[in-house]
């Protein structure tokens, strides 16, 4: 026992040094000494680790044209700079990055004066636009996590502190988000294990989670967004706490919470995200009653279709229209308050607007939609029973219509999703490309289409799939409409 030999100290010594030598010889003792040096490394005032490039593989030209270009400026002035946040993470994974960050200790003045086709974008924390033909750069100075102007929930109200590279590291939210890649001499700098956890498939936060969704609530639909976007787990840590704090979303501006809502909707991967969401019980309040909407048999149909186009969209590279898909979202609610209305004595034409006008309403209060999104979306609603007439010039004036094709689309998810006759849309479909005489034959054509104008029937309600005739059902619209 070496540490009550006292009186044996020569000979204790003695051994340690031959059980050193031993050891010195062995494959245990290397692991011991690897272990002894990254102690002493952890136990160092906290450097990031610098992996070279046959380690982790992103090589400088795999990156865009501007984001080089920004770095060599930089560099070449005495500034450092580095491609940080998604680029990096996507390109480790060998996946194309959607746009470009750079980081660096030079400030916004400086970035902007460097580059001739640049300007300076927000007003308290400035960051700078590069712009390089079609693509743009962001381009932020290093900022320390300043958590000293919180609102009541602990919410930070400010992060316009600049600080060092190393604070600018830890304030990202996932270790994956954390990378710095210096494409001069392709090294990645890996302040927080993320190559580790990229390997893992892992989406971890940085720092205590509870403290950092508080600082940030809006971090949690992102664990979300990037779960489901790069087909990981969100570390049991980091997931354990977010259903018991998905209330802080409540707080968070409306307009931060649509753009990061935005971002997931349109991430090419909204069907899993939305699932996800659901299992993360993050569903509530952010969309108004989307988890009432999931639940219901059509409107879940509905809303699942109209998500898988987009997502398919996205990923074919085609453009996709927010309002569209806001319009999607929200369509139950609007026929659920539209019924509401004329069961309250309203016309059906008043009463639509009226619901239309109600749920952007409660939707805006937590998650604002812009204006010049919401006013797609009433089109394309009031198109919908602008559709179901059929006959005299009203057909042609519809094509005419902004909005028609939107509308069109709108008119077949719905079909599909079996809330109004499929026969519908294949008529609007022959309708669009017929010659002007096919475009008469199929006016007079008499069809088996419901709500023709002109041979108005009262109906009952009709029996849904689930066998109710509940409002939100979406058993085609609620009354045959009269323009
Ligand atoms: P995407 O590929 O979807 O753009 P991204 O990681 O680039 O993903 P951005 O929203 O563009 O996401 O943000 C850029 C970077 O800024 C992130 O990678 C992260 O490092 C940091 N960041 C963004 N939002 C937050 C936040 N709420 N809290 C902490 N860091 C954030
Ligand atoms: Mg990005």
């Amino acid at each position: 026992m070496l540490r009550h030999d006292f009186s044996g100290t020569k000979r204790t010594r003695k051994n340690a040094n031959r059980l050193a030598v031993q050891l010195t010889n062995s494959s245990t003792a290397t692991l011991i000494k690897k272990f002894i040096r990254r102690v002493l490394r952890l136990g160092k005032k906290s450097g990031p680790h610098v992996i070279p490039v046959k380690k982790h593989g992103v090589r400088r030209d795999s990156i865009s044209h501007g984001a080089r270009k920004v770095c060599e400026g930089l560099q070449q002035a005495g500034h450092a700079a580095y491609v940080v946040g998604g680029a990096v993470r996507d390109l480790s994974l060998g996946v194309k990055p959607k746009d470009y960050d750079v980081a660096t200790n030079a400030s916004p003045d400086e970035v902007h004066r460097l580059f001739r086709r640049s300007r300076l974008i927000g007003r308290r924390f400035k960051i700078v636009h590069v712009m390089f033909g079609a693509e743009t750069v962001e381009v932020s100075t290093f900022r320390a996590g300043d958590s000293s102007d919180t609102d009541e929930h602990g919410r930070v109200l400010r992060d316009n502190v600049f600080g060092t590279r190393e604070e600018d590291a830890a304030r990202r939210d996932f270790t994956v988000n954390s990378l710095y890649y210096n494409p001069t001499d392709e090294t990645i700098l890996d302040f927080h294990d993320g190559l580790h956890d990229l390997k893992k498939k892992s989406v971890r936060i940085i720092g205590d989670p509870r403290a950092r969704y508080r600082e940030d609530p809006v971090r949690m639909l992102r664990a979300v967004r990037f779960a489901a976007k790069l087909g990981f787990t969100i570390d049991q840590q980091t997931f354990a706490p977010i259903a018991g704090m998905a209330g802080l979303l409540e707080n968070v501006p409306p307009a931060r919470l649509f753009d990061e809502m935005l971002k997931l909707l349109m991430s090419g991967h909204a069907v899993p995200c939305v699932k996800q969401l659901r299992t993360a019980g993050l569903h509530h309040g952010v969309l108004p009653l989307l988890d009432v909407i999931l639940e219901q048999p059509l409107g879940e149909k509905f809303v699942m279709l109209a998500l898988t186009q987009t997502d398919e969209r996205v990923q074919k590279g085609k453009r996709v229209s927010p309002a569209f898909l806001f319009a999607s979202l929200l369509w139950h609610e609007v026929l659920a308050e539209w019924k509401k209305q004329q069961h309250a004595g309203q016309r059906p034409l008043p009463a639509l607007h009226a619901a239309m006008d109600t749920v952007i309403d409660i939707q805006t209060d937590k998650l604002a939609v812009p204006r010049r999104f919401t006013s797609i979306m009433k089109d394309i609603w009031s198109l919908q029973p602008r559709l179901e007439q059929r006959s005299g010039k009203r057909p042609f004036a519809l094509l005419e219509h902004e909005q028609f094709r939107a509308g069109f689309d709108f008119l077949l998810i719905r079909a599909a999703s079996g809330e109004c006759d499929p026969e519908l849309g294949e008529w609007w479909e022959a309708f669009q490309h017929a010659t002007p005489d096919g475009r008469e034959r199929l006016l007079q054509a008499p069809t088996a289409g419901e709500n023709r104008p002109r041979k108005r029937r009262k109906r009952g309600p009709r029996r849904t799939e689930g066998g109710e005739t509940g409002e939100n059902s979406g058993g085609g619209l609620p009354t045959p409409m009269d323009t």
